[in-house]
């Protein structure tokens, strides 16, 4: 059981900072992919590149879609259960996360007004309260509350950089990359 990320819609410039953060938390709080869509390819180098440097390359996806409404009926018909966060669901309080076994998770989370059909595609409207607030917070804590906590100890492999923690200062491990002949 693997859970992915929609990202839904993308305003040119104005958005570039939400959805590369909406990105990087998905990969920090354990997510194997995040599809986006409209994006500009820079993103994706930007992560690349924090996926090189901190680890994890194997482990997370991204992808540029253009038809997103295709990916939703796919993820359905191959089993797939789809998370629509919003403010309009129901509150997160009320919701178990017992979800089916072995089923792959999709969270869509918006830029500006998602379409109506998202809404009834989904098999789940969950609000993180119902009051309007971020993308990347609703995700976050929406990933905090299924994985209960686990994902902020996941390590990564291959990482250039580890950080050593520490209660002053900083203290980054930097690995030496072997040099090829
Ligand atoms: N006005 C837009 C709409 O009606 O769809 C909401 C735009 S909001 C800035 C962007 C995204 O943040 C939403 O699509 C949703 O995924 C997420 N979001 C904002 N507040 C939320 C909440 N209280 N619970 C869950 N998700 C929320």
């Amino acid at each position: 059981m693997s859970i992915a990320v929609l990202r839904l819609g993308h305003r040119l410039v104005r958005d570039d900072r939400t959805t590369t953060h909406v990105a990087l938390v998905s990969r920090a709080f354990g997510c194997r992919k995040i599809f986006m869509t409209d994006v500009d390819e820079s993103i994706l180098k930007t992560i690349n590149r924090v996926c090189d440097d901190w680890g994890g390359s194997n482990d997370f996806d991204i992808e540029i879609i253009r038809d997103w409404r295709s990916l939703l009926k796919t993820w359905k018909k191959n089993n797939g259960v789809i998370v629509h966060l919003t403010m309009y669901g129901i509150n997160i309080e009320q919701i178990s996360h017992d979800y089916p076994q072995g089923k792959n998770i999709l969270v869509v989370i918006g830029a500006s007004k998602v379409p109506k059909d998202v809404y009834f595609l989904a098999d789940m409207n969950i609000a993180v309260g119902n009051q309007p607030h971020s993308e990347i917070a609703a995700l976050a804590i929406f990933l905090d509350r299924y994985f209960q906590g686990k994902e902020l100890t996941k390590s990564f492999d291959n990482a250039i950089m580890k950080i050593i923690p520490s209660s002053r200062g900083k203290r980054v491990k930097i690995r030496k990359l072997k040099k090829s002949n």
